[in-house]
């Protein structure tokens, strides 16, 4: 998934076998990773590939992601959707050809983005049009993240984090309870911190501009696009979500950061266990503001450096 993966456990004293467990939750994850990557021959590319002609065999991964998907997609009303490829594809994020698509490129393209177009039919799935392809960049490494989580679960672990490029969820016992901060990058210091969070459970995610992306004449352009123009969205600079597992965590941080500041919290608002914060780029004066939902408002500390 092209970043790092960290497993932590807390214990009173080493429990036995935890390197094979360790290596066994790394594995669950590139498992996922093999089914859903876009630079491979995977399930998911192969959905591109028999766009608009036939449905496949998937794999239940597979179809509970595109589940989970297609059901923020319709709260976020496109915001969020992983038939995003075809527009992404144009932008060849992360490579030496990265550049601005003409607009002509854009709006034919735009078109082959849509959410509704995803079929499900028992244990198959498939896209209704040629020229759709399925990008799960937005939400599989939360999903992963969950996988991993079970895993530890079932083999008994009772105190972790996993953590895989931004994508947090932890457990806690009584060992670690009321002890755990999660601390929230800033997006323009990497060596600074915008606040914190006390999170004994759940899952956070953050979305930033600054992952990927490349600069010409002077503007940022990065990889988290709006669906309704083609472009990178603005205002937002960064957004993080809290749930109680990290693909849905995962999901809504880019969804709202597409949706920005205000339609992004009101996402938050109008759907339960999903609180969060937006820092975005203020037009008129030139500096980083943030805004947050209503239910994390009280638990958040800013840093007073912020901008
Ligand atoms: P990060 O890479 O910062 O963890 P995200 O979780 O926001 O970011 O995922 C960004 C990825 O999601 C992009 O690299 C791309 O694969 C995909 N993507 C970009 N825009 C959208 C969108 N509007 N809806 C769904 N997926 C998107
Ligand atoms: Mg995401």
């Amino acid at each position: 998934m092209g970043t790092a993966v960290s497993v932590t456990i807390y214990a009173r004293t080493e429990p036995d076998g935890w390197r094979v467990h360790v290596d066994s939750v790394f594995g669950e994850i590139e498992k996922i990773e093999k089914l859903t990557t876009v630079y491979d021959a995977s399930e998911v590319s192969r959905l591109g590939l028999l766009a608009g002609k036939s449905l496949i065999k998937t794999k239940p991964e597979v179809l509970e992601l595109l589940r989970m998907a297609t059901e923020i997609s319709k709260r976020a009303n496109g915001a969020f959707d992983v038939t995003i490829l075809p527009l992404y594809n144009l932008w060849h994020f992360g490579t030496d050809s990265a550049q601005v698509p003409n607009p002509g490129q854009i709006a034919a393209t735009a078109p082959l983005v849509d959410f509704t177009k995803i079929i499900i039919e028992g244990e198959k799935a498939g896209l209704s049009e040629t020229g759709m392809a399925v990008d799960l960049g937005g939400i599989a490494k939360g999903y992963s993240v969950d996988k991993a989580v079970d895993l530890l679960q079932r083999l008994g672990y009772s105190d972790f984090m996993v953590e895989a490029g931004g994508d947090l969820r932890a457990v806690a016992s009584s060992l670690t309870k009321g002890e755990r901060k999660v601390w929230i990058r800033h997006p323009r210091h990497s060596d600074k911190f915008l606040g914190w969070v006390a999170m004994d459970e759940g899952a956070v995610a953050t979305s930033g501009d600054y992952e990927r992306f490349f600069e010409q004449d002077g503007v940022r352009y990065h990889h988290i696009l709006d669906p309704g123009t083609g472009y990178p969205a603005r205002p937002a600079v960064s957004a993080t979500v809290f749930a109680a597992n990290t693909a849905v965590a995962d999901a809504y941080s880019t969804a709202i950061f597409v949706l920005g500041p205000e339609q992004g919290i009101k996402l938050l608002e109008e759907n339960a266990n999903v609180e969060g914060l937006v820092v975005y780029e203020d037009k008129a004066t030139h500096t980083l503001q943030w805004t947050v939902s209503s239910g994390l408002r009280g638990r958040l500390t800013i840093n007073d450096s912020f901008n």
